[in-house]
């Protein structure tokens, strides 16, 4: 894309040293990739990550999603439905995601959870707590982990991780509550997964919520294509520019950009164990 190039992205890499990042929530299957896509996996690569987990958010995104992960070898994925794309499962669809479930690189029932953001109606924001619970019971049948999008639905949220979740870990993907409920999800056993605000000068808790969270519950994501991290804000987001998030975070803690990159990919192995070395 322009203002990329394949000689910055090849600095990123060289400044982790022999560490290597995972961009834990992406979106390339996504129409914006669609004129370059293998030049955005490559940008990848050379930025140092050794995977993308990229996320389904709907039957369509999911199946797309699965595609992906049989033409490039870094590229994992969730597969699930989206509390935006929030319609009644049919057993049709249950039985697609889990069939696709078992697939090896198949590694996340996700995205999955609420939007009360986007969503005001009553009758709609209850259809995304029965999917949202529907999808959560798939997943532990799956033995799967994952991955919850939850914006401004933070009370509904946790109680139905609480009532619900029973035997399920994952991660709150874009984290944006308290430190109360980060510390709730780490005693749970969760990840918080952080992305481009962290970087946003109107970040407001996140910095001192990172500062005060265990680095062994912190995994880094883009999901891009949008929410581009600073420098590259207002651009297209890529797997790439995750390196900026793991940068900020290792401002952030006083640590060294190695160390925050080699513990979040440990912790992303643990989320999500069927990524592959
Ligand atoms: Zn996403």
């Amino acid at each position: 894309m322009a203002g990329v190039t394949e000689a910055m992205v090849a600095q990123l890499g060289k400044d982790l040293g022999q560490a290597k990042l995972i961009d834990t929530h992406a979106h390339i299957n996504v129409e914006h990739f669609a004129e370059d896509r293998d030049a955005v996996v490559e940008r990848a690569a050379q930025a140092g990550l050794s995977h993308i987990v990229n996320m389904g958010d709907s039957m369509e995104s999911s199946q797309s999603s699965v595609a992906l992960t049989k033409i490039y070898p870094m590229v994992y994925t969730g597969v699930g439905i989206h509390p935006e794309e929030a319609h009644p499962m049919t057993q049709a669809d249950e039985d697609q995601l889990a069939s696709w479930g078992v697939l090896p690189k198949v590694v996340a029932i996700g995205e999955i959870g609420l939007d009360y953001y986007w969503e005001k109606d009553g009758d709609k924001r209850q259809l995304q707590r029965e999917l949202f619970i529907r999808q959560l019971d798939l997943a532990r049948q799956l033995h799967l982990p994952v991955c919850v999008h939850n914006r401004e639905a933070h009370g509904d949220t946790m109680e139905i991780l609480r009532k619900e979740g029973k035997g399920i870990v994952g991660v709150m993907h874009c984290f944006s509550g308290s430190l109360e409920i980060a510390q709730e999800l780490v005693k749970m056993g969760w990840f918080i997964g952080v992305d481009g605000p962290l970087t946003f000068k109107n970040a407001a808790k996140l910095p001192e919520i990172v500062q005060k969270l265990p680095l062994e519950r912190i995994v880094v994501e883009t999901d891009c294509p949008y929410m581009a991290p600073v420098p590259m804000r207002g651009k297209r987001n890529e797997p790439a520019f995750v390196y900026h998030v793991a940068a900020k975070l290792a401002q952030l803690r006083g640590e060294s950009l190695e160390k925050v990159a080699r513990q979040t990919t440990a912790n992303a192995l643990e989320l999500y164990p069927k990524l592959e070395l």
